[in-house]
């Protein structure tokens, strides 16, 4: 019997950049994971947060941006859900696909996500649900002032990596100004950017 210890990298990486790759990659280090497996939203939860690129280009720029990690992983979870992304079901059917292929060993899950997503967390779907499967990883720029989620002792942990100054709000605003992502994005984001002539209109 293995243990593993397993990393969710939830977000609507529109588009994905080398902060999040940073952020895992720090995570990673210091909680001891075997792998993280990055998880692109399907529909955002929220009418008012819909995103600028398809599920299915965020999902390719996913696996661009991770293929040269042997670390990291691309779930379609989220993507292949009907409806909105809700982390319980993330979770849920993460662990369910971990039992199938793995049925003797056991599992310490880890949900990782920018910590102003986490911010809201009381308001999820289930959040006491999403509590019982996974410890609580929240990534932010050093600095950044917090909202309190009000979450119980022990249940999250934050961790400040400078490189999230990036952001991708910043990004695509740039591309819709047609300033340089160069070495904010990996290579294979930038080209997927240009190709399908993603956030080419000025961005609100
Ligand atoms: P968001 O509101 O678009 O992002 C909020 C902030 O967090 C942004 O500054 C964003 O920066 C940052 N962020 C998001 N994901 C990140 C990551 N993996 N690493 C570092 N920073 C990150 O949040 P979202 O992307 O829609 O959702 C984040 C995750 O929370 C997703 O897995 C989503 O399914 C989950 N969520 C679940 C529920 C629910 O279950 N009801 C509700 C909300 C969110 P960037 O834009 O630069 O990434």
């Amino acid at each position: 019997m293995t243990h593993h210890r397993i990393g969710v990298m939830g977000g609507s990486f529109d588009p994905i950049h080398n902060g999040h790759l940073v952020a895992a990659s720090e995570v990673a280090h210091r909680f001891d994971l075997d792998r993280v497996l990055f998880s692109p939203t399907g529909l955002a939860w929220r009418k008012t947060a819909e995103h600028a690129a398809s599920a299915e280009l965020r999902y390719l720029m996913t696996v661009v941006a991770t293929a040269a990690d042997a670390r990291f992983d691309v779930t379609r979870v989220d993507i292949d859900r009907q409806g909105p992304t809700y982390t319980v079901d993330t979770l849920r059917d993460l662990q369910a696909q971990f039992v199938q292929e793995h049925p003797d060993d056991t599992a310490s899950w880890f949900f990782i996500t920018g910590a102003d997503a986490l911010a809201d967390i009381v308001a999820w779907r289930d959040p006491d649900q999403i509590l019982a499967h996974a410890h609580l990883i929240g990534v932010t720029r050093p600095g950044h002032e917090l909202a309190d989620p009000g979450l119980p002792a022990g249940a999250a942990t934050l961790v400040e990596v400078p490189a999230l100054a990036i952001s991708s709000t910043d990004i695509r605003a740039r591309v819709g100004r047609g300033e340089p992502i160069r070495y904010l994005v990996p290579a294979g984001v930038q080209h997927l950017i240009a190709k399908h002539g993603l956030y080419a209109a000025p961005q609100p």
